[in-house]
């Protein structure tokens, strides 16, 4: 039971706390829920109780997929809390919810969208007790962070065995993912695309390539990217499971998004999706099967994707005097090899820069970088120039020299305002690839000139 005295105790500090942060201008997330959950152990759970929560997890597409379910609610109208500034761990999660809660420690919103990191997930859902656990995809990551992708999946199945009454939305397409779902007493939506995507002959799988409860390889009867499609154990008959919630066609794709034809249980319909890249399709299909699931009306959902805008830093445009910036932020093979699709499958001119830092938010293991299929960008003709940059600007420098990127110039640009200035002479849009801490810096860099606020100012 709560103590109603250690409660208030504990909200009040965790408010003060986070003021006198935002006071001081410090971007800190996790003192105030760690001085919280100091406090009372058992704050999460009072401030929490009584609300209507989806929970996001998964390698990557968190933070666009809880995005797209936050601003559909938004635009419905609903009150909804949501960890918006990447504070993803468990003292985050605490601050964000005790935050918001009255002095007594209710909560004063009915709704909550929250991105949990996979290994947390374990620590936060059996005090939120979500009504809905969407999982995006499984790939392997940041090594030195989690070890395998193995690992991570049986993280995120420790958080599900602790809330057996949580509906799973899984991702039908990846093998790992709905894997989760195995001798698991929760109810299980599945979602996925229901159609092949991209050359269906050359497709690369590093991650979960064979069956997870025989070892046999897996046969596919198409491919989505990377590991996911298709799948099923010729061995042991394991397989990917029926969608509720699937694209079967993509009608449209252009740099500002796609246009598709999806199925709602068997409800057909037009969705337009405002951001561009299949990944982005995937993060849609599992918005609206989350958002379904927990119970609120489609319409709401896909009325609002086609105005939803890229989330913080993931994909973001900044007009530098005239010439197009895009930042994508890249930290694994997978999501590299996205956007690497992305760019390469314009069909216009472009300028591309590749930032690479090796510190400790980046993960110190950098030798990702040569599981990543540069070639697709380094031997298109449409690519003008590149730049590297970074505490590793020469290792990425050498990647790129090994992807045959023999027609353009590879330029170390020694530091944000060197590069920006060289940006800002381009005559074709410029995309940005950089990974986490050198995604902050120039992200900043680029807001100053450019006038964009800084994400936590938004
Ligand atoms: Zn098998």
């Amino acid at each position: 039971m709560a103590n109603p005295v250690k409660t208030a105790l504990a909200v009040g500090a965790c408010k003060a706390v986070r003021s006198a942060l935002r006071t001081l201008h410090r971007g800190g997330t996790t003192t105030p829920g760690k001085v919280a959950m100091k406090i009372d152990g058992n704050i999460l759970s009072t401030v929490s109780t009584g609300m209507d929560i989806i929970v996001v997890t998964g390698t990557n597409g968190k933070t666009t997929t809880s995005n797209m379910i936050e601003h559909a609610l938004t635009s419905a109208g609903y009150d909804v809390l949501a960890n918006k500034s990447g504070a993803n761990l468990l003292p985050g999660v605490t601050a964000e919810f005790t935050s918001s809660a009255s002095f007594f420690g209710k909560p004063k919103k009915r709704y909550a969208v929250i991105e949990c990191d996979e290994g947390a997930l374990k620590q936060v859902v059996p005090k939120i007790r979500p009504k809905v656990i969407v999982v995006t995809n499984l790939f392997r990551d940041q090594l030195d962070r989690y070890g395998e992708v193995m690992h991570t999946r049986d993280e995120i199945r420790k958080g599900i065995d602790l809330v057996p009454e949580a509906v799973l939305c899984l991702n039908a397409d990846d093998s790992l993912v709905a894997s989760l779902a195995l001798d698991a007493p929760n109810p299980v939506v599945y979602y996925g695309l229901d159609t092949p995507v991209g050359d269906q002959d050359n497709v690369e799988i590093s991650d979960a390539r064979y069956c997870i409860r025989c070892g046999t390889e897996y046969e596919y009867s198409y491919h989505t990217y990377a590991h996911l499609g298709g799948f099923s154990c010729p061995k042991c008959g394991y397989r990917r499971m029926n969608t509720e919630v699937a694209v079967e066609q993509i009608k449209k794709s252009s740099s500002r998004g796609m246009e598709v034809e999806m199925r709602l249980g068997t409800e057909k319909r037009d969705v337009t999706v405002g951001l561009p890249a299949v990944y982005n399709l995937y993060n849609a299909v599992a918005a609206i099967c989350a958002y379904r699931t927990a119970g609120f009306e489609t319409e709401q959902i896909i009325g609002s994707l086609a105005d939803v805008s890229s989330s913080f830093g993931r994909m973001e445009t900044f007009d530098l005097d005239g010439v197009p910036v895009q930042m994508i932020l890249v930290k694994n093979p997978a999501g590299c090899n996205q956007a690497l699709s992305y760019l390469a499958g314009l069909g216009e001119d472009y300028q591309a820069v590749f930032c690479l830092n090796d510190r400790t938010a980046d993960g110190h293991d950098i030798s990702w970088i040569w599981d990543a299929d540069f070639e697709m960008v380094c031997q298109d003709p449409h690519l003008k120039h590149a730049y590297v940059m970074g505490d590793r600007a020469e290792d990425m420098q050498l990647r790129l020299k090994y992807g045959d990127a023999s027609e353009v110039d590879i330029e170390i640009a020694a530091n944000n305002d060197v590069l920006i200035e060289k940006m800002r002479k381009s005559e074709v849009p410029v995309f940005i690839l950089p990974n986490y801490t050198s995604m902050l810096s120039l992200r900043a860099a680029l807001g100053a000139v450019t006038g964009k606020a800084e994400f936590w100012k938004g």
